[in-house]
């Protein structure tokens, strides 16, 4: 006797709490302020509730909940569930102290040793913990963790889904441990077979459906091919499913569409197999859906994720029940594309969002009530949820004619440029024009922010509840200013900057500021352990309405002879580190936030800033996973890039910041940028990166950070003489400038003083050695 799979279900859940409550545990518990029974108590009555929500709003099937609560990051519960990771964590959801300090040094570290690296997973703003795999591991089923996860929920009266992530996207996002020489997709083999036993496991436990996600399966992965990972799947599954005692096997491929790996899991033996089939994935390879149909056998159950996992707009019911009905298939039930962790709660706790935005929008708990509506709809017909689906119309049909989505006149100054290609002047005349800017050589300067006191918070928090009036506000924002130049001045910096003491957050900070967004009360997402953002949601045609930075930066260069740069956010970051539309293009959207940003620039010029600098950090991120989809995703960003500055005046200065040195496939995009002056993050890999640079043939300013300020440490004046030395084998001085490598917003006053003080000191003893020209 098998459980057939729910008609409806979602492929996993956000675990921080509506109103963040994992996070006030985790740091209580980080802070020593709970212990691990309190710890262990709050996160097991967040989980039941939320089982209870989720059944509230249609998930009441057998297996439609999946139990995808993690304390931290699921790729790192995953590793120590099948011994990738040989740390004995065992208990860690029993309050078991010693299991959970040793789970929580995995993730953040402690003073003897250093957290598993975090990088991003997939093409979201969500971070894992990247497993290193040593030759002398070997692999052990753990299951005890998964097995307490349904123990809770069945005496809550749920059976729930466990979910792992799969063992070939395990591997492939594994890393050697130092020293090791065997590559970890090179012990698949091995490592299906405690799979299989930690399917063994459940099976005793009385559990008839697991979870595999797969989302390798959709990317292209350095070092291996689409082929290469379609065929270990095979394998792997193949092995799995023949397992004689075992649950039933979902595998799900989130964030893209399958190609090799379709008919690899199609043919493998698995039961169910989830697809993202959400709009953005539909348009980006319209073949998916009908690949599907023909490839699938009956024998699999397709899950068919239809509701968008990672954006936030409420789904077009009826184009979605065409799809699903256009498969043809009997055996069929509704999901999401990928797990919600990428949305926020619910809706319904935002206040103040614009009215009409907030009708065509669907965070996680809104998205349930469509897969469940969708399901129905599925095997009754949609006038078996009548409410849904003309809600669903209306949304459509408003968004579709709103005045506040659409603007003609951003339309048609987005389509004058359409052929713009943002290049300025020629290098050379703008290497002249720029000499009455009067740079030294080896120019210090910061990347932009000074460090975020308590009381500039508060008086930021203050003034949005209205606690301070503009005016007081105001003045103290230019106390901050005052102090910050005060200090640099004292500390003898070339290029000044005004701190962003009035910015929450480099992106939300001028998605406030600009048409076409809206913010979120409530809307936080994490992004790696307790660690949330809340991305701001663009809606519509985005224009700046007024000046966003030019008081700011006009009042710190009057405070001072020496030049103030001005410091934006660039189109890129803005859009990454959003919600964006899913009603035009994210070119369009991009060009248009470059125009925005292009009257910001023009108003800063005049205003007599001669230096502005446009931040791109995350440039990189928004990579697509498939690489014959990166040449033209760069063409396009690096473009919307340009427009900012197309049309300053070649005597204006434009630096941009990147947060990262690996530069490899993306180093002529870097290049295209064309800004004047481009600071990136080096220290940490001593200046590696310039080799490439300088192999490159990059003939601009570059900035390679050369302190660390993810860390405390205050780096000493020898120390950055030494990197300052390396950077001028590969840079000559009229054209290295010397930076720390991101911005100052996360330390405190005394170390930023005491480290810039050795960057200012390293420079002149540089300058005073040798002559510096190569
Ligand atoms: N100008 C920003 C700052 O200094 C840049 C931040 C970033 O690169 N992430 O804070
Ligand atoms: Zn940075």
């Amino acid at each position: 006797m098998t459980t057939p799979f729910p008609t409806a279900t979602v492929t996993g859940y956000p675990r921080i709490g509506a109103r963040r409550e994992q996070k006030r545990a985790l740091e209580a518990y980080w802070a020593g302020r709970i212990d691990a029974d309190d710890f262990t108590r709050s996160v097991h009555t967040l989980r039941v509730e939320t089982y209870h929500r989720l059944a509230e709003l249609g998930l009441r099937e057998d297996y439609a909940i999946p139990a995808s609560y993690s304390h931290y990051d699921h790729v790192l519960d995953t590793a120590l569930t099948v011994g990738l990771i040989p740390t004995d964590t065992g208990g860690t959801n029993t309050g078991a102290a010693a299991g959970l300090d040793a789970y929580f040094a995995l993730a953040r570290g402690t003073s003897q040793r250093s957290p598993l690296e975090m990088t991003k997973w997939f093409d979201t703003n969500y971070h894992y913990l990247v497993p290193e795999l040593a030759d002398s591991t070997v692999f052990t089923a753990r299951p005890h963790h998964l097995l307490s996860l349904v123990a809770e929920a069945r005496a809550a009266g749920h059976l729930v889904r466990p979910v792992l992530v799969g063992p070939v996207t395990l591997l492939a996002l594994a890393k050697p441990a130092p020293g090791a020489t065997t590559l970890p997709l090179d012990r698949l083999d091995e490592l299906t077979l405690v799979y299989r036993d930690i399917l063994t496991g459940l099976s005793d436990a009385g559990v008839d459906w697991v979870q595999f996600d797969e989302p390798a399966l959709v990317a292209d992965i350095p070092g291996t091919t689409d082929a290469r990972l379609a065929e270990a799947a095979r394998r792997t599954y193949a092995t799995l499913s023949s397992a004689t005692v075992r649950p039933q096997l979902f595998v799900t491929a989130p964030y893209g569409s399958l190609e090799n790996g379709l008919p690899a899991l199609a043919e493998s033996g698995i039961d169910a197999l989830g697809v993202d089939l959400s709009a953005a994935t539909r348009g980006a390879d319209p073949d998916y859906a009908p690949r599907l149909a023909a490839t699938l056998p009956p024998s699999v159950h397709l899950v068919a994720g239809a509701i968008d996992g990672r954006n936030v707009w409420a789904d077009d019911l009826a184009a979605s029940l065409d799809v699903l009905t256009g498969l043809g298939r009997e055996s069929l039930s509704v999901s999401t594309s990928t797990s919600l962790l990428h949305v926020p709660y619910t809706v319904s706790q935002e206040t103040t969002l614009p009215v009409d935005v907030a009708f065509w929008l669907s965070f996680a708990e809104e998205k349930v009530t469509e897969v469940e509506a969708l399901a129905t709809a599925l095997a009754e017909g949609a006038e078996a949820r009548p409410e849904a689906f003309n809600r669903a119309e209306r949304v459509r049909r408003t968004r579709a004619s709103s005045t506040r989505v659409h603007n003609a006149e951003v339309a048609a100054r987005t389509a004058a440029e359409a052929t713009n290609d943002g290049f300025r002047a020629d290098a050379a005349t703008r290497i002249a024009a720029q000499e009455s800017l009067g740079i030294p050589d080896l120019p210090t300067t910061t990347i932009g922010s000074f460090p975020q006191t308590a009381e500039v918070r508060r008086a930021r928090a203050d003034h949005r509840a209205g606690r301070v009036d503009d005016a007081a506000y105001e003045q103290a924002m230019r106390a901050e200013i005052d102090r910050v130049i005060d200090l640099q001045e004292e500390l003898g910096l070339d290029i000044l900057v005004h701190g962003e003491p009035e910015r929450n957050d480099m992106v939300q900070y001028f998605a406030e500021h600009l048409d076409g967004f809206t913010t979120t009360e409530h809307g936080w997402v994490q992004s790696y352990g307790s660690r949330c953002t809340r991305p701001p949601i663009l809606f519509g045609d985005v224009s700046r309405p007024d000046p966003i930075t030019v008081g700011w930066t006009r009042y710190a260069a009057s405070r001072t002879p020496h030049p103030v740069k001005g410091m934006l956010t660039g189109p890129v970051t803005i859009l990454a580190w959003s919600f964006v539309r899913d009603d035009v293009d994210l070119r369009v959207s991009a060009d248009q936030i470059g125009l925005a940003l292009a009257d910001e620039v023009a108003d800063l010029e005049a205003a007599g800033i001669g230096i502005i600098q446009v931040d791109e950090p995350a440039l990189r991120e928004l990579l697509p996973l498939r690489s014959r989809a990166r040449a033209e995703y760069l063409d396009w960003s690096v473009r919307a890039f340009r427009l900012v500055s197309a049309h300053v005046s070649p005597q204006t200065q434009i630096h941009t910041h990147l947060c990262y040195s690996e530069f490899g496939e993306i180093i002529e995009a870097i290049d295209a940028l064309d800004a004047d002056v481009t600071s990136i993050e080096a220290a940490r890999s001593r200046m590696e990166v310039l080799d490439d640079i300088a192999g490159f043939g990059f003939g601009r300013g570059i900035g390679p950070g050369i302190y660390d300020i993810h860390s405390p440490r205050v780096p000493t004046v020898e120390e950055l003489r030494e990197l300052i030395e390396a950077a001028l084998k590969h840079v000559p001085a009229h054209r290295l400038w010397i930076n720390p490598d991101c911005g100052l917003k996360t330390r405190d006053y005394p170390e930023v003083r005491a480290s810039l003080a050795n960057l200012v000191a390293a420079r002149q003893a540089m300058l005073d050695s040798v002559q510096v020209t190569v």
